[in-house]
């Protein structure tokens, strides 16, 4: 463990630099003191009671998994890779939601014979799909049907339903088919799952979405039949994205919540468990990833700063036409000489290889480490992993400025024999 991080306060510059230097770049570190108290702050902005999801598609490391765990976050699995990331965790499988829109039937046996119980259904054919597996594994399972509610509130981050979607059940048509339909045996349905957006522009949105949803699903349950036993609001809890930024406070959701329950699930007696979801919000300002400067070259007027870390390792999402925001934050306060600003672009041979545009640039140098704040949630596994076949970056991950265990995800082509269908 590098000298410089056994301190007990959080990690400072030369703690990540010491860092960089034991375990080489890029690498990306995930400090549990900062999910534990993103943790902490959305337990508090929930009503009392509320169970939360952690969301493992935004980063499935085990140690992130684990501590949530322990916290009491539950997980929320959308593939196999996932559930095994939870088992590695050392997390009961009991604990899972499974929920995705392309639920295979190879993929649920796992998932029941690991001791999955909760899924969400994305449609008839899904639910049928699901009660088939249950079947053949002998075991009763819970599911939620997932719902692509009508009308939503407004503006948002990243709109998921309320137009046409490839998630959910339309409202529609599930109160038209719904009466004609035999659930599977095996199958209870215990509630509704609703997943309207992700990273809210602000509490109101978030409130007015999360509103909707509850009227959704009181009206839902009153015109199916369907008891109300787990209601599964979804998230939209927002965080700054590989750029600096803190994440959001909500004072005001509990109570806002608390009075949507009283309007539209008034008897208290009856009243669901309510669940939701989060990926970014519980683990982005965890992560900081380390990279450093191989080259800075000027092209007709134009710098550029070559990093060793590309779309390999941050913002693969960013090469489908997002780039990240020109404040990609490279801590350049204190360096001295004329500011100048250049593109940070990685080492892979494409120039769609670009993390950011114009950043502020001081005296950059090569061997200088960079520190890109706010990359714990999509950032490794949301990349491009495989592409120009690099190293995957390091992770570490600490406690209290403490190194507690660092590993690398590697691709092995295995053979033939090994290939499962
Ligand atoms: C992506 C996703 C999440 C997590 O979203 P965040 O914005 O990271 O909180 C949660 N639930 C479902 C169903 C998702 O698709």
């Amino acid at each position: 463990m590098p000298e410089s991080a056994t301190s007990a306060a959080p990690l400072s510059g030369g703690d990540f630099d010491a860092l960089a230097k034991a375990y080489g770049t890029p690498a990306y570190v995930y400090d549990l003191t900062r999910t534990e108290q993103a943790y902490t702050d959305l337990a508090a902005a929930l009503p009392e009671g509320s169970r939360i999801y952690f969301s493992l598609k935004a980063n499935p490391h085990p140690a992130l998994v684990r501590h949530l765990g322990g916290l009491g976050a539950c997980p929320e699995v959308s593939s196999a890779g996932e559930l095994d990331a939870v088992l590695a965790a050392g997390r009961p499988a009991g604990d899972v939601l499974y929920t995705g829109p392309g639920k295979t039937s190879a993929e649920l046996d796992r998932a029941l014979s690991a001791g999955v119980r909760v899924l969400s259904a994305e449609s008839f054919a899904d639910l049928e799909r699901i009660g088939a597996a249950a079947e053949r594994h002998g075991v009763d399972v819970d599911c939620l049907l997932r719902v692509n509610a009508p009308d939503a509130a407004g503006g948002s981050g990243l709109r998921m339903t309320g137009t046409s979607s490839q998630f959910g059940f339309d409202y529609d048509r599930l109160v038209e088919g719904w009466p004609a339909f035999r659930p599977p045996a095996r199958v209870t349905v215990r509630g509704f799952h609703f997943f309207p957006l992700t990273n809210a522009r602000d509490e109101t949105t978030l409130l007015g979405e999360m509103a909707q949803s509850v009227r959704c699903a009181a009206e839902l349950s009153r015109r199916l039949g369907i008891p109300l036993e787990l209601l599964d609001l979804g998230g939209g809890f927002a965080a700054p994205y590989a750029g600096p930024g803190t994440r959001p406070r909500y004072p005001a959701l509990r109570a806002g919540l608390e009075r949507v329950l009283d309007e539209h699930l008034p008897d208290t007696d009856r009243r669901p468990v309510l669940a939701f979801e989060s990926g970014r919000y519980l683990v982005a300002d965890c992560g900081t990833l380390l990279t450093t400067v191989v080259d800075v070259k000027e092209s007709k007027g134009r710098m550029y700063a070559v990093l060793d870390a590309g779309i390999n390792a941050l913002g693969g999402l960013s090469a489908t036409g997002r780039v990240l925001p020109a404040d990609i934050g490279p801590d350049v306060t204190g360096m001295s000489g004329p500011e100048r600003t250049a593109d940070l672009v990685g080492p892979l041979c494409t120039p769609l290889d670009r993390l950011a545009r114009r950043v502020r640039l001081d005296g950059l140098a090569p061997g200088d480490v960079l520190r890109v704040p706010n990359t714990g949630a999509y950032g490794l596994t949301a990349s491009l992993l495989g592409f120009l076949s690099r190293p995957v970056a390091a992770e570490v991950v600490t406690v209290a400025g403490h190194v507690v265990e660092a590993s690398r995800l590697t691709l092995v082509r295995t053979t033939e024999g090994e290939i499962q269908p």
